[in-house]
């Protein structure tokens, strides 16, 4: 046992030691990142349940280096760490209301899903730089939403909470994202003037299949609609899937039975689809 325990340990340590290096490849690579032009911003999908209709779009960022694709969930955590993620997420705020106020020009009555990181809350003049990226692209506020934890609204980081309060009289939407991974103290809901609930997808994944995951999303659904939050289930991969969402009364989905990630050219061509 002990001979094995040691084998394990070393391969444990040999493994975070190639961790490191690759956060400290990344570290370095990702500072000219944003100077070279190499993040892109995806746009997903979102619908309304009731009847069908594209109703947003959430934006995620991508990293194209080499010739691939880096995923976000590498590069934020090293974004965040290194503070990249201020101008990152400065360049990503400014890109998508760009892209949603053009579509909105074009006829298409959307709203903009933007992702946050608590580091930006916490280092950022946020309700100056929303304030402003509205002005500058044209995008009424309304149709701009913020994606936050449940985490950032738990803690008693009083600075970050008033931001949100403040962001939250520019007339922008707030919407808490992977709903139900987090704490439970609900309380922070009302609080805040939440708007959207983004049910996370672990839940969804088993709906149609485990009793508990269904308990737990027509729960949050439930209480949702008495809060009067609209309710989006994430990661909706499944005809099944979503005639369970449709009938546990959930509003919106997302997921990539209805649509993937895209570019924003590929989004063009769907929204045309969908004047037509
Ligand atoms: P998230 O915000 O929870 O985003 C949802 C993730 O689920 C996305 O992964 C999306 O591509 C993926 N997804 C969507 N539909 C499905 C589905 O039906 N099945 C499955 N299995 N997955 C689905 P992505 O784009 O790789 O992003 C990963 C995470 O990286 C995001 O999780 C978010 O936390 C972070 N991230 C992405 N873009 C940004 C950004 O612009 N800013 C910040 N701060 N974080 C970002
Ligand atoms: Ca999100
Ligand atoms: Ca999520
Ligand atoms: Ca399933």
């Amino acid at each position: 046992a002990k001979e094995s325990e040691r084998g394990s340990y070393r391969f444990f340590t040999a493994e975070l030691n190639a961790r490191a290096v690759e956060r400290l490849e990344l570290d370095g690579k990702l500072r000219d990142a944003l100077r070279l032009g190499e993040f892109e911003l995806f746009f997903q999908p979102q619908w309304s349940l009731a009847d069908g209709r594209l109703t947003g779009v959430e934006a995620l960022v991508r990293w194209r280096n080499g010739g691939g694709l880096i995923s976000p969930a590498r590069f934020i955590p090293v974004a965040e760490d290194n503070g990249l993620i201020i101008p990152l997420g400065a360049w990503i705020l400014e890109e998508a209301c760009r892209t949603a106020a053009r579509w909105r020009r074009q006829g298409h009555d959307l709203t903009v899903a933007v992702n946050v990181s608590p580091v930006q809350l916490r280092r950022d003049d946020m309700v100056a730089r929303v304030r402003d990226v509205l002005a500058r692209s044209g995008l009424p506020a309304h149709a701009l939403e913020l994606e936050i934890t449940e985490s950032l609204m738990m803690g008693d980081d009083l600075p970050v909470l008033d931001m949100l309060a403040a962001l939250k009289e520019l007339g922008i939407k707030l919407a808490i994202d992977d709903f139900g991974t987090g704490y439970s103290n609900l309380a922070y809901l009302k609080r805040f003037n939440v708007d959207r609930l983004k049910i996370d997808q672990s839940f969804v994944r088993d709906i149609d299949r485990k009793p508990d995951a269904a308990v737990i999303v027509s729960a949050v659904i439930g209480m949702g609609r008495r809060l009067g939050l609209n309710t989006l289930a994430e990661g909706v991969e499944t005809e099944a899937e979503r005639t369970a969402l449709l009938h546990a009364g959930c509003d919106d989905v997302q997921g990539y039975l209805l649509g993937r990630p895209m570019p924003g050219k590929d989004l063009d061509a769907l929204l045309t689809r969908q004047l037509a």
